[in-house]
């Protein structure tokens, strides 16, 4: 098997398995209805027509299957995809030469666009709009401008922080889909899927046991499967029931909540140190030796689903819940 390098970490296996669990159609996507319903729809009238489907926005917390919907509607559409990121696209340049490399009604997915800087994004304005790019060509007095006709895309763009796109880029999206939380019994459906994939043996029990612990999220409700696939291949005969689910969540200290030891140690600092908050997300991330970009993109969203934590103007605010869940007394003015 071909070696290859993610994040520091020889993980040829958990890399390849990521794309093997990737859902390929619509048909294998669990969850999310209104989303698939609302997609499989614009699809089909999009192919009937035999037009480009419009540009679709897909916003949501990491790991709820933004990139693999994006698949998906090229497969569905039956025509190929070019993926990139906002980062990753630094000068003006680098997107026209995507963007004229596209074939007609090809997809072009850009994850994060958010971080797309603004100049990049103004060559998207015409190009989304009129299917035009204007590149400059020579420099000086005689520069001048050329207009490119682009071949009919789409455009699928992911991001974690909607609030964060410029409003002329927002509304050239035809199509603007949340992604949410997933349910515990969709997430028992996707870790019995992965299993079997996997070749791994698990019971009902022990699918709902991973289910609720992986944060309402299919990437994390994988990545908890693989590491219980681990515990049952040396402990338990490589059979996982709740019982073995348990245990090994309990062994890689995740909780009965999903919670793991930052999300209690976020708690327990904004409890402990800042007297329950209100508190800045950069002093947060300081006194916890995290990303601030990654506790508000991973950690906080969760703890608001789960009615933990408030974003308020003056900062994060802790809610009695937590008191309750960390086995303390709330104090009084709480
Ligand atoms: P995002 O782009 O939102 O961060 P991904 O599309 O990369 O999320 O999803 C992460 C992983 O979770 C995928 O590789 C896939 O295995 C799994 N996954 C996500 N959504 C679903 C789903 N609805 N059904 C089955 N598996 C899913």
């Amino acid at each position: 098997m071909e070696e290859r390098i993610i994040s520091g970490w020889k993980r040829p296996e958990d890399f390849d398995l990521e794309l093997s669990l990737r859902p390929q159609f619509l048909a294998d996507f669990i969850g999310q209805d209104k989303v698939k319903e609302q997609l499989s729809l614009f699809i089909t009238a999009a192919k009937q027509r035999g037009e480009a489907l419009d540009h679709v926005l897909l916003y949501g917390p990491p790991g709820l299957g933004k990139t693999s919907l994006s698949f998906i509607i090229a497969n569905e559409l039956g025509v190929g995809i070019h993926t990139t990121s906002g980062p990753a696209i630094e000068r003006q340049g680098d997107l026209v030469a995507l963007l004229t490399n596209l074939q007609p009604r090809d997809v072009l997915f850009i994850d994060e666009i958010h971080r797309l800087n603004r100049s990049v994004e103004e060559v998207l304005y015409p190009a989304m709009e009129d299917n035009v790019v204007d590149i400059i060509i020579g420099k000086g007095p005689g520069a001048r401008s050329v207009r490119l006709e682009l071949p009919p895309f789409t455009l699928v763009a992911a991001t974690t922080r909607a609030g964060m796109l410029t409003s002329p880029l927002r509304d050239r999206f035809g199509v603007i889909s949340r992604l949410d939380y997933y349910a515990h019994l969709d997430l028992q459906i996707i870790v019995q899927r992965a299993s079997e994939i996997m070749g791994v043996e698990i019971d009902a029990d022990g699918a709902l046991e991973i289910a609720k612990r992986a944060r309402g999220t299919p990437r994390v409700a994988n990545r908890l499967l693989r590491r219980v696939r681990d515990y049952a291949q040396v402990k338990a005969d490589n059979r996982i029931t709740q019982q073995v689910a348990a245990e090994a969540l309990a062994l890689f200290e995740i909780d009965e909540f999903g919670l793991d030891h930052v999300d209690r140690k976020l708690l327990e600092t904004i409890v402990g140190t800042f007297q329950g908050g209100p508190v800045g997300i950069d002093t947060i991330a300081a006194a916890i030796s995290e990303e601030p970009n990654t506790i508000e993109d991973v950690y906080e969203p969760y703890l608001m689903q789960m009615g933990y934590l408030k974003r308020t103007a003056r900062g994060r605010v802790v809610t009695n819940l937590v008191y309750e869940y960390l086995g303390l007394e709330k104090p009084n003015d709480n």
